[in-house]
């Protein structure tokens, strides 16, 4: 107990672990607060983007007017229409190490994406604890999440990819991001959201890149290799892949949720139902918790995704995050919102494959699509339709017999608000159709 407890205070000679060790001994407690408090979560995504800024001034302005957008957009009725629609977003993990454990798996990369898709629906198992006076404003985003299946060039991929650096620790100088300085290239911004997995130094557990109406080689977010996913290599303490739902967070637009406002309580983060806050919150503070800034009632809300306590206890959005990340991300990555690289290539490699010309309106649609094969030459033959929903799962299944110069009507009226996929095919041909049902 005694080694680990000294190793304890080299990592993290901190007066306030000093403190704390001093507490410890005292009282006789064993070693295991420390196991819960070996490392502090930090995100640099204000420092990386005030080195952005600081290069780059008119950035701070282009913010300034699109903020002021974004807010006009939030009193917008039409977008709370828009909140039944589902995003799933294609991901590219690119994952760079210099020692083995740092080359995490695959499963340890696609536990993560299991994360994304549990916190951002908010399906996640302890959504039980989050204080009831809370509740009323937990939001189910409209994000969802999927390890990319097409590569740039329109191969197949696993959405990852590795390289062995000789880099022992990356800044938020985005190094990572280019192959010329040890890290890895991004892929196309506009189609893919890009995170590099990697050892960061300076104890940064991640950063998220802000969107903007520009095109940015950077776009992204950065996380540290032992804080991504939930299973295999991980730090106490951020090993519920909650890093990486705050980090997405920022890339979707949303400011911490006390608003880096060096405790003043003038600053915001543009969301009216996320209680006004001084700093960030560490470890697992117990409800209410009050501070200076809300200092009656029920307190901050540290249970937030964009506060800083354990990823354990962490487990909400709110529905304002949910409507501005929503609206950030419609305004300036829209094409992110549409891309198709969730699914499979087409494999087909007969000529007719070539000649396969169907299309489908209106999509998206409330439930009724038409699948219009006027264009589809005679000689393609009989089809197969499957459809799935998102999770894989059949929804329906059809032999369509002689469909050229047909449109035959498809009806998913009965099925739930979200995305499907279409596959249509035969010996020849295999195509595969994005449907979205949207009421
Ligand atoms: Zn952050």
């Amino acid at each position: 107990m005694m080694n680990i407890i000294i190793f304890a205070i080299e990592k993290n000679a901190t007066m306030k672990l000093r403190m704390l060790l001093l507490t410890v001994l005292a009282i006789g407690v064993g070693s295991s607060v420390f196991s819960q408090n070996n490392a502090i979560r930090k995100c640099a995504t204000m420092e990386h983007w005030n080195g952005k800024v600081a290069a780059e001034p008119s950035l701070q302005q282009q913010w300034e007017v699109e903020e002021q957008q974004l807010q006009k957009m939030l009193t917008h009725a039409e977008q709370a229409r828009q909140t039944n629609m589902i995003y799933t977003i294609p991901v590219v993990v690119h994952v760079l190490w210099r020692t083995a454990s740092q080359n995490i798996s695959d499963q340890q990369i696609q536990s993560q994406i299991e994360v994304l898709n549990e916190d951002f629906a908010r399906l996640n198992a302890d959504t039980g604890n989050t204080p009831s006076v809370f509740k009323p404003v937990a939001a189910a985003t409209p994000f969802r999440f999927c390890l990319a299946q097409q590569d740039t060039s329109g191969n197949p991929t696993n959405g990852i990819e590795r390289r062995q650096t000789t880099v022992s620790s990356f800044s938020t100088n985005d190094n990572m991001k280019s192959y010329a300085t040890g890290g890895l290239d991004a892929w196309d911004e506009s189609r893919y959201l890009n995170i590099w997995v990697c050892n960061m130094g300076g104890g940064i557990l991640g950063y998220g890149e802000f969107p903007t109406a520009a095109t940015s080689s950077t776009y992204g977010l950065v996380i540290q290799y032992n804080c991504f996913g939930r299973i295999g290599t991980l730090m106490p303490s951020y090993n519920l892949g909650r890093t990486t739902v705050h980090e997405i967070s920022h890339c979707f637009r949303l400011s911490h949720i006390w608003a880096d406002d060096n405790g003043t309580c003038t600053g915001s983060d543009y969301c009216s139902d996320t209680p006004n806050q001084g700093a960030e919150n560490y470890g697992c503070p117990t409800f209410p918790l009050l501070d200076n800034c809300t200092a009656t009632g029920n307190g901050v809300q540290f249970m937030n995704y964009m506060d800083y306590c354990d990823d354990a206890c962490l487990n909400m959005f709110t529905n304002q995050q949910s409507l501005r990340m929503l609206n950030a991300m419609s305004s300036y990555k829209p094409s992110l919102l549409t891309s198709t690289a969730c699914m499979p290539p087409s494999t087909g490699i007969s000529p007719l494959d070539q000649v396969f010309n169907v299309s489908v309106y209106p999509n998206p649609s409330e439930g009724v699509f038409n699948l219009d094969m006027f264009l589809l030459p005679s000689v393609v033959g009989d089809l197969q339709m499957t459809i799935t929903d998102q999770l894989g799962r059949v929804v329906r299944t059809e032999a369509l017999a002689n469909p050229a110069g047909r449109i035959l009507p498809v009806d998913l009226s009965g099925e739930a608000d979200g995305v499907y996929f279409m596959k249509l095919s035969n010996k020849d041909v295999n195509r595969t159709i994005r449907l979205v049902v949207a009421r």
